[in-house]
């Protein structure tokens, strides 16, 4: 088989048995292999309404068919299962080595079920698993157990929970790699709920493409448009922190304060800005295998320790701990990534409950202090949460739950969709990203920022350009730029390329996604897999992927009434100095109102195929989709 590994490693852990089946023709025909086949499994495999901690309940990782091949940054893998912070079913995807070894040890797919007695761990090996004892492992950091297992087994990759997934934090993460942090609605916990502390990959396999010389003159030609992208260097140089100069360089402030107030961009410049970054945070640079960008970073950190880090990121944190927690420099703030991750705690979540505190305090409903300032505050809090200290118990339960432990009236302090906190705000920039906060079935978090909208005023021709890349129809185009601008509309089509990247293996980046196209991935995934598969039908898979992640949330129950703004986007202004900043359409042009946000949903369910009233797939559109069946047989439709 070409691409493919060729197989699915089954494990249920409760039995502690381990199997390894074939992967079929028709989970690749329908749905390409990584996300879209995590979705495929975890729709036939799951039933409604399982608690993501019960031993029911699955976690499926997936690596698409050109990862481990040459084609650029295609590194990525994913993971599916249900999120106990929202109940919904939610995705997450990242990539340092874990794919590629995934690939060698010779399996497309690890569908993991059941609940371990004790603590184990899972060795994934050249067609073979075995599931292991780790109560040595069990109550370490994730930096340790990483070190530990890369000791044991040499190159390897290693995907493991910190003491916040141990303790059930509902937004712990797992780290891959010890760099890339997987499942913001806590899948930490659910591995922590299965008793399995890490998974290792490791193999010799290769991957084979059909057609060598094809492929190689393909990528290679992937590589020159990536490279030679006029951001490129910038991108190499300053990686996520390229987006400081499109975004808040241009409006000059920074969203804090639990989205109510605006840092002066001037402030944020000086703490955490791109020059303190190069200059004091940056020691250098990583590529993940393939990828000719290299923006993962090994940071220099300061302030109750000194060291390093590696980061997938800057920006980011620097907006989570710099901004909203107001943590102070650009080493406290690697510190800060550091220790969340050597926990495994989301920081974005950490941040809204940081906010959260503040306000509980400033309200009078608790007295703890858990510092003199942000950045004391930040790390006591990282740590209490983790191990579930204190008041950190009821934190741990995610801050909607946690704000809702204290009243009911409490819950709007915490800006939300479907019960996760948004890691931006649509009333600084409005593109797909922040629509996309609002629809997205897994709750309020925008895919990766490979959609131009993510910078702020970019022209029309160049959303333009970005549509016919990913292949949006002439038609569809009309209907996204006449007679303004519409977000929703084309949020629909950057989901689905979305979708297809994730399914393919390939890197959401940026600086990565620029130098594909749908036609250009038509061609590297023919000659890598030998199996044609045109433009116009990779298309219809990425849509149909994402109908199937929509499918199983519409089975738990999820509907339009979820897809719902934030009060606080639609009520009130950000506020900072002399900056005032409503909800506004993507150009600034017309204030978005409550009946502007309902028309955007009618205008996305509209793209979508979907029905208006409900927000859900009609059968009509399964049928197109051929999902009519699956969606039967999930009880979603009769
Ligand atoms: S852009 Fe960054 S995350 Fe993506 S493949 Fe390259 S190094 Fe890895």
């Amino acid at each position: 088989m070409y691409g493919y590994a060729g197989r699915i490693l089954m494990v249920d852990l409760s039995k502690r048995k381990v199997k390894s089946v074939e992967l079929s023709e028709s989970l690749i025909d329908f749905f390409l292999g990584g996300l879209g086949g995590n979705l495929k499994l975890a729709s036939d495999l799951t039933e409604r309404w399982v608690h993501p901690y019960s031993p029911d309940a699955y976690l499926v990782l997936g690596v698409g068919p050109l990862v481990g091949t040459m084609a650029p940054g295609a590194v990525r893998v994913s993971a599916v299962c249900k999120f106990p912070l929202t109940e919904t079913y939610g995705f997450a995807s990242g990539g340092v080595v874990f794919g590629l070894m995934m690939k060698a040890a010779g399996y497309d797919h690890v569908v993991i079920k059941g609940r371990s007695k004790k603590p184990v761990y899972l060795d994934v090996f050249d067609g073979g698993a075995e599931i292991l004892d780790a109560g040595d492992l069990w109550g370490r950091d994730v930096y340790d157990v990483t070190e530990e297992l890369q000791g044991r087994y040499g190159p390897c990759g290693v995907l493991t929970i910190g003491r916040a997934g141990e303790k059930l934090v509902r937004f712990s993460v797992a780290i891959m790699d010890s760099c890339s942090s997987l499942g913001r609605g806590g899948m930490g916990a659910v591995m922590g709920s299965k008793n399995l502390k890490a998974v290792v990959v490791r193999g010799e396999g290769g991957v084979e493409v059909a057609d060598e010389k094809a492929f190689s003159e393909k990528a290679l030609v992937t590589v020159e448009e990536i490279c030679s992208n006029p951001h490129y260097h910038m991108w190499v140089r300053f990686g996520s922190m390229t987006c400081w100069e499109f975004r808040t360089g241009l409006i000059k402030a920074w969203p804090c304060d639990g989205w109510r107030g605006l840092m002066p961009g001037k402030e944020a410049e000086t703490l955490f800005g791109p020059k303190v970054f190069v200059e004091k945070v940056k020691e250098k640079t990583l590529s993940c295998p393939s990828c000719p960008v290299g923006d993962r970073l090994i940071a220099k950190f300061t302030g109750v320790e000194e060291g390093e880090v590696c980061m997938s990121q800057f920006f980011g944190p620097a907006y989570a701990f710099g901004a909203r927690c107001k943590v102070g420099d650009g080493g406290k703030i690697a510190y800060c990534y550091y220790l969340a991750n050597k926990y495994g705690i989301d920081y974005t979540t950490l941040a809204s409950t940081v906010e959260l505190v503040r306000v509980l305090r400033r309200k009078g409903y608790v007295k703890v202090e858990f510092g003199d300032d942000g950045f004391e505050e930040t790390v006591n809090l990282i740590r209490a949460v983790s191990l579930r200290d204190g008041l950190g118990g009821i934190l741990a339960e995610g801050p909607v739950r946690a704000a809702a432990k204290f009243g009911r009236g409490l819950i709007e302090e915490v800006v939300n969709v479907k019960g996760m906190d948004p890691p931006l705000d649509g009333r600084f920039n409005f593109g797909t990203e922040a629509f996309e906060v609002i629809v997205n079935p897994m709750g309020g978090h925008y895919i990766p920022g490979f959609s131009p909208t993510f910078m702020i005023g970019a022209s029309t021709s160049k959303l333009k350009k970005f549509c016919d890349r990913i292949g949006v129809p002439k038609d569809a185009i009309r209907r996204i730029f006449v007679p303004y601008f519409n977000v929703a509309r084309m949020t629909r089509y950057v989901e689905d390329w979305y979708a297809l990247l994730t399914s393919l293996g390939v890197c959401c980046r940026q600086p990565i996604t620029q130098g594909y196209s749908v036609f250009s991935l038509a061609e590297l995934y023919a000659s890598a897999t030998g199996i044609k598969m045109p433009p116009k039908k990779l298309i219809k898979t990425g849509e149909r992927v994402w109908n199937l992640l929509k499918l199983l949330n519409v089975r738990e129950g999820f509907s339009r009434r979820d897809d719902a703004f934030p009060e606080r986007w639609l009520k009130e202004p950000l506020r900072g100095g002399n900056i005032t900043m409503t909800l506004m359409d993507y150009y600034r042009s017309k204030r978005i109102g409550v009946d502007d946000a309902e028309k955007l949903l009618d205008d996305y369910y509209a793209e979508r195929g979907w029905d208006p009233e409900s927000g859900v797939p009609t059968e009509s559109k399964l049928v197109e989709l051929e999902l009519a069946s699956t969606a039967r047989r999930m009880g979603v439709i009769e």
